[in-house]
C-alpha cells in the first residue's frame, strides 16, 4: 500500500517564476547519447552562437532572481564555449551548474571548468541510456560509472564543485529506488545529492484529445512519445518513498513543491540526510529547510540552490542550530548514542524526487509550481520539459475529454498565465463529429 504523504507535513519551497533557487539554460541541443526519457530532440547542428546564450541569459536576469544557472541541452560538455560560458555566468553572480551525460568529462576539461567558477556537476546516468560501453548494463552495474566520475569531480574539484545524480526511474527500476539511495549512502562524502526523476511520456491518451489553438494535434510528433512506453503507469513521488522506504523504513521528505492543477500532488519531494557511509542519523525537519531558504534570501538574496561541498561534508557545523530545532536535536541524540562514532564525521545528502508532467483525467496538466527548470526561450521563461512543443507546434498543447461537442466545450480547460500563449480550446464541428464516429 502507498505511503499517505500530505503536503501539509512540509515545508513549501518557496520558490515562482519570478523567484527561484535555479534556472535551465540549454546553449545546445547536440547530444552524444541517447536517453530514453530524455525532453529535447537531438539536433547534429543544435550549438548555439555564445552570443545567442548570453542574450538568453539577458532574459533570465530580466525575468527572474535566481541562485544557480543548470546547463543541461543536449549536452552541455560538447558545446564548444562551454569554459567561457560558466565563466561568464560565474562573473554575473550566479551558479553555474552543469548537467551533463558525462561520457565527454575528463580532468583537464573539469579543471578548465573549476578554474572557470563551475558549482555543480549533475549527472544523468541510467540504465535506459544508449550509453557506449555500459549498454545492457543494471543500475547496480552502472555504480562503477558513477563512482568514477564522482571520484573525478572530487579529486579535480578540491571542495568546490558539489555532485549530484539524476537517474530518470522507470516501472522496470523502480525497485532499484532502494539500492541507489544506498549507494549513495556509502559515497555520502562525495555524492552530496541523489534526483530520481520519475519517467513520463507523453502517451496517446484514451479519452483525451490534445489541440494547440483549437486544432486537433498528433503529440506522437513530440520526441517524448514513445510507442513501447504506451503502455506505461506513471509513476508518482508516493511509490518512489514507498521503495526508499523498504531500505529506509523512516525516510522523511521536509519539502516540496506542488502542482499547478492539484495543490497535494509532490511534484518536487525533498529529503535531506544526516549521516555517513555507515549510518543515517536522521532526517532534517521542515522547519530546517525553511530557515536555510529564508536565512539565504535574507542574507544573500536568493534561494538557494547548490550548496558548497565543504558544508555538506562537516554537517556538525549546522549542529549548534539543534538549540532551536527539533529535527537537529533528534540527529545530534542519534548521534550521542553511538559513542564510537562520536568523532566520525557528519555529512549531508539531498534526495529529491521529481514527478513531471501529470496530465489529469479531465486533459488538465499538471505542471511543477515554482517550476524551477524553466529556460529562456523567444523572450520568456517555459517549463523547459515542454519545450518541443512549442518548436514542434508553436505553442502549447493542452487536452480535452474526448466527449460530445456540448461536454467537450463544457469541459475544456482554462489556460493558466503559465500556459502562455495556449488557446482555450475550441474544438471545430468537423472534429467534434470526427471523434464521434
Ligand atoms: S514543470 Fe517541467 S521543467 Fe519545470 S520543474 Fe517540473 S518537470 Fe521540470
Amino acid at each position: 500500500m502507498s505511503s499517505e504523504l500530505s503536503h501539509h507535513a512540509y515545508y513549501r519551497l518557496p520558490w515562482t517564476l519570478a523567484d527561484n533557487a535555479i534556472t535551465w539554460l540549454e546553449p545546445t541541443t547536440r547530444c552524444n547519447l541517447y536517453c530514453e526519457g530524455c525532453y529535447r530532440e537531438n539536433d547534429p547542428h543544435g550549438h548555439k552562437p555564445l552570443e545567442t546564450v548570453i542574450a538568453e541569459l539577458e532574459v533570465v536576469k530580466r525575468l527572474r532572481n535566481t541562485d544557480g544557472i543548470s546547463i543541461a541541452g543536449g549536452e552541455p560538455l560538447i558545446y564548444p564555449h562551454i569554459v567561457d560560458l560558466v565563466r561568464y555566468i560565474a562573473a554575473q553572480g550566479w551558479k553555474p551548474i552543469i548537467n551533463s551525460n558525462g561520457q565527454e568529462l575528463t580532468a583537464g576539461l573539469l579543471t578548465d571548468l573549476r578554474d572557470a567558477g563551475l558549482t555543480g556537476m549533475t549527472f544523468h546516468v541510467d540504465s535506459h541510456q544508449v550509453r557506449p560501453g555500459w549498454q545492457g548494463r543494471t543500475e547496480a552495474e552502472l555504480n562503477e560509472l558513477r563512482l568514477k566520475l564522482a571520484t573525478l569531480v572530487h579529486d579535480v574539484g578540491r571542495g568546490r564543485i558539489a555532485c549530484a545524480f539524476n537517474a530518470t526511474i522507470y516501472r522496470d527500476t523502480l525497485d532499484e529506488v532502494p539500492m541507489l539511495a544506498r549507494w549513495a549512502q556509502q559515497h555520502m562524502d562525495i555524492v552530496h545529492s541523489m534526483v530520481f526523476i520519475l519517467f513520463r511520456s507523453a502517451r496517446k491518451r484514451g479519452g483525451l484529445n490534445a489541440y494547440v489553438r483549437g486544432r486537433r494535434v498528433d503529440v506522437g510528433r513530440l520526441v517524448y512519445r514513445l510507442e513501447h512506453q504506451e503502455d506505461h503507469h506513471d509513476i508518482v513521488a508516493h511509490e518512489a518513498v514507498d521503495a526508499l522506504r523498504t531500505a529506509y523504513p523512516d525516510y522523511a521528505p521536509c519539502a516540496y513543491l506542488n502542482g499547478t492543477e492539484d495543490p497535494a500532488s509532490l511534484k518536487w519531494l525533498l529529503g535531506l540526510r544526516f549521516g555517513h557511509a555507515d549510518r543515517v542519523y536522521g532526517y532534517a525537519d521542515r522547519r530546517f529547510i525553511e530557515w536555510v531558504q529564508t536565512a539565504h534570501h535574507f542574507i544573500r538574496g536568493t534561494y538557494l540552490a547548490y550548496t558548497r561541498p565543504w558544508v555538506l561534508r562537516h554537517g556538525w557545523t549546522l549542529l549548534p542550530l539543534a538549540v532551536a530545532n527539533r529535527g537537529l536535536r533528534r540527529i545530534v541524540w542519534q548521534r550521542l548514542r553511538q559513542p564510537k562514532e562520536w568523532f566520525a564525521p557528519l555529512r549531508l545528502q539531498s534526495i529529491m524526487i521529481i514527478q513531471p508532467c501529470d496530465i489529469l483525467p479531465d486533459g488538465r496538466q499538471n505542471m511543477c509550481d515554482g517550476c524551477p527548470d524553466a529556460v529562456p526561450y523567444d523572450g520568456r521563461l517555459v517549463w523547459s520539459c515542454r519545450l518541443e512543443e512549442l518548436k514542434e507546434f508553436g505553442a502549447f498543447v493542452t487536452f480535452a475529454p474526448r466527449t460530445k461537442r456540448a461536454s467537450a466545450t463544457a469541459k475544456a480547460p482554462i489556460p493558466t498565465a503559465a500556459e502562455g500563449d495556449a488557446s482555450p480550446l475550441l474544438e471545430d464541428a468537423d472534429t467534434a463529429r470526427r471523434d464521434e464516429r
